[in-house]
C-alpha cells in the first residue's frame, strides 16, 4: 500500500539532528520559555519576512489569541471562508464574535474576494484568511476591501508554511497569522505547536503576556491570559526542520506538477494556480474532484493507494453549528461531497508517484 503520508519516514530524514537537539534541549534544565523558543522565533519571524514570531501550543490558540489581541469579541463579526478545517472557525467562536461565512471560488477553494463584501456589516471587525491546502489566497483584492472597510487581516497560514506571494511570505501579508506545527503541516513538529507572526510591535508584546497567563514579569499578571506556550523541545526539533522546509516545500511542487502534467482523465478536476506563480502554493495538499467519489477512493484502494478527505462535512452541516444546519452554501457542499487528496509528502518516492498517475488514468 502507498499510504497517504507516512510520518515516520518524513522525520527519519533528520532523525540525527531531531535527536541532537532534543538531548540539547533534555540537558539544559530548561523546559518552558528558554533559547530554544526564543531562537526558533527569531529564525521563524526571518524566514517569514516579519518583525515578530510568537510561540503558542497550536494554530487554534494562535488564532483565537489574534483576535483577543486585537479586542475582537461578543458583539463583534468576524468573515471566514465556508470551506476550512473547522480550526478557522472554532477560533472565532471561542474569541466571541460571530462567524460569518463566505463561499469559496471552486477553481481554487480559496475566499472568493467578490462575495466579501456583501457580508460585511458595522459589527464586521476582520476577516480570516485560510491559504487552504498550502496555495495563498488572492490577497491583492482581499487587501482593498480590508483597506476600504478598515478591516483586519489574519491570515490563516496554518497549511501554507513558506508559500510566496509577490516578494513576501505567507505570514506577512496581513496583520497577523496563526500557524500551526502539528505533526502532519509542511512544517511539523513531534507534538502540537503553533506560532503567531505580526508586524506590530503592540500587538506582539501583547501577545506574549496573553499566551503566558497575561503576564510579562512572573506574577504580575496585566491581563486574563491563558496558557498557550510552545514547548523548548518542540521548538529545538522546529528549529531542525526550519532548516529543511524549503527543500521539503520544493519537492512537494514537484510531485504536484508531475500529477498536474501527467494525470489525464476526464473524470478528476485537477487543482490550478491562480496567480501562475510556482512558489504560491506549497501543496499541503493535493485535492482532486471527482464524482461518485467513494467509488473512485475504493478502486484507488484497491490498486493499493490510500487517499484520505479535506473535508468531509462542510463546517455549516456540523453538530457543533446546529444553528447553521439549514443554511446552504452551495459551492462549499459541493466541494465536500466531492474533493479526494492524493498522497503528496517530501518522501514520496518517485516510483509511487508514477504508479498513482498511471492507475489514475486506467480510471
Ligand atoms: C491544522 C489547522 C488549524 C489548527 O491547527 P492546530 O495546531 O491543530 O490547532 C487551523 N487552521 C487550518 C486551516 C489548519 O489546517
Amino acid at each position: 500500500m502507498i499510504p497517504f503520508l507516512d510520518l515516520r519516514a518524513v522525520n527519519a530524514q533528520y532523525q540525527k539532528e531531531i535527536q541532537e537537539a532534543i538531548n540539547r534541549t533534555i540537558n539544559s534544565g530548561w523546559y518552558i520559555l528558554g533559547d530554544e523558543v526564543k531562537n526558533f522565533e527569531m529564525e521563524f519571524a526571518e524566514y517569514c519576512g516579519v518583525k515578530h514570531a510568537i510561540g503558542v501550543a497550536n494554530g487554534l490558540d494562535a488564532l483565537t489569541l489574534i483576535l483577543k489581541a486585537c479586542g475582537i469579541g461578543q458583539g463583534d463579526e468576524v468573515i471566514v471562508p465556508s470551506n476550512t478545517f473547522i480550526a478557522s472557525i472554532l477560533a472565532i467562536s471561542a474569541s466571541g464574535a460571530t462567524p460569518i461565512l463566505v463561499e469559496p471560488d471552486i477553481r481554487t477553494y480559496n475566499i472568493n474576494p467578490k462575495k466579501i463584501e456583501e457580508k460585511i456589516t458595522e459589527k464586521t471587525k476582520a476577516i480570516i484568511v485560510v491559504h487552504l491546502y498550502g496555495q495563498v489566497a488572492n490577497m491583492n483584492a482581499i487587501k482593498a476591501i480590508a483597506t476600504k472597510y478598515n478591516l483586519k487581516i489574519i491570515e490563516d497560514a496554518a497549511q501554507a508554511h513558506g508559500a510566496v506571494y509577490g516578494d513576501k511570505r505567507a505570514g506577512s501579508l496581513g496583520d497577523a497569522a496563526g500557524f500551526s506545527f502539528y505533526p502532519s503541516k509542511n512544517l511539523g513538529a513531534l507534538g502540537d505547536g503553533g506560532a503567531i507572526t505580526t508586524n506590530d510591535d503592540e500587538l506582539a508584546e501583547k501577545l506574549r503576556a496573553l499566551r503566558n497567563y497575561g503576564s510579562h514579569e512572573k506574577y504580575k499578571n496585566l491581563f486574563k491570559g491563558v496558557n498557550s506556550r510552545l514547548d523548548e523541545i518542540q521548538a529545538a526539533i522546529l528549529r531542525v526542520k526550519l532548516k529543511y522546509l524549503d527543500k521539503d516545500n520544493e519537492k512537494r511542487r514537484q510531485i504536484a506538477e508531475y500529477y498536474l502534467n501527467h494525470i489525464k482523465n476526464e473524470k478528476v478536476i485537477l487543482p490550478i494556480i491562480e496567480n501562475g506563480n510556482r512558489l504560491s502554493h506549497v501543496w499541503h495538499l493535493f485535492v482532486v474532484r471527482v464524482e461518485n467519489r467513494e467509488r473512485f477512493q475504493k478502486y484507488l484502494k484497491e490498486n493499493g493507494i490510500q487517499t484520505s478527505i479535506h473535508y468531509p462535512i462542510p463546517p455549516h452541516k456540523q453538530k457543533a453549528y446546529e444553528e447553521w444546519n439549514h443554511c446552504s452554501f452551495s459551492i462549499s457542499e459541493k466541494i465536500h461531497k466531492t474533493v479526494i487528496s492524493l498522497p503528496i509528502s517530501p518522501v514520496l518516492a518517485f516510483e509511487h508517484v508514477k504508479k498513482i498517475v498511471k492507475i489514475i488514468n486506467e480510471y
